[in-house]
């Protein structure tokens, strides 16, 4: 049985990742979406949150669970018993830091190997940042994230005013 890894801030989770999620799935037989609990950020949503939302919009894929890790991400994949790491690539701008990254993770454990999934066109553009900064002023984030996603980023927005 093959098990992968999806891991990342998902603050907040986009249809961007969402397709990736979903082509995974149809790739590998068990997914485990991650959150990074990353100190270095400050969020939008809490990692329980982030996990909370990625559980909701991701129900109707039997193969897929989520949960949350902090600290090395090859330590978290080797204790999930997946030796993929799946990331997913933008543009060209993503591909020298993504490089990087997989490559140290090699370095840091060779049984972990990463696996690349180029987005669709059709959510080429889309970034989390830009989602949350469109959200602030008002705007339409429906073409972004799904309405329940949408619904708790608008939430936020208006308890902070
Ligand atoms: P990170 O902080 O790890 O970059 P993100 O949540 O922004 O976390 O992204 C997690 C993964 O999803 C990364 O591999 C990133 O390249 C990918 N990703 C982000 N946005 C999109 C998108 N619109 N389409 C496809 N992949 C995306």
């Amino acid at each position: 049985m093959k098990k992968a890894i999806y891991p990342g801030s998902f603050d907040p989770v986009t249809y961007g990742h969402l397709d990736i999620i979903r082509r995974a799935a149809s790739i590998f037989d068990e997914i485990t979406v991650s959150v990074l609990n990353n100190r270095g950020k400050s969020p939008l949503f809490s990692v329980s949150e982030r996990v909370n939302i990625l559980k909701e919009v991701t129900k109707d894929l039997p193969n897929v669970t989520v949960d949350s890790f902090d600290g090395l991400l090859v330590d978290h994949a080797i204790k999930s018993g997946a030796d993929v790491v799946i990331r997913g690539l933008r543009a060209i701008t993503d591909f020298e830091y993504e490089l990087q990254l997989a490559q140290t993770n090699r370095k840091l454990c060779e049984k972990v190997d990463t696996v690349f999934l180029t987005t669709s066109l059709d959510y080429a553009y889309l970034s989390s940042s830009t989602v949350k900064e469109v959200a602030s002023y008002g705007g339409d984030i429906s073409k972004f994230v799904p309405q329940y996603v949408a619904d708790q980023i608008y939430y936020k927005f208006k308890k902070g005013e």
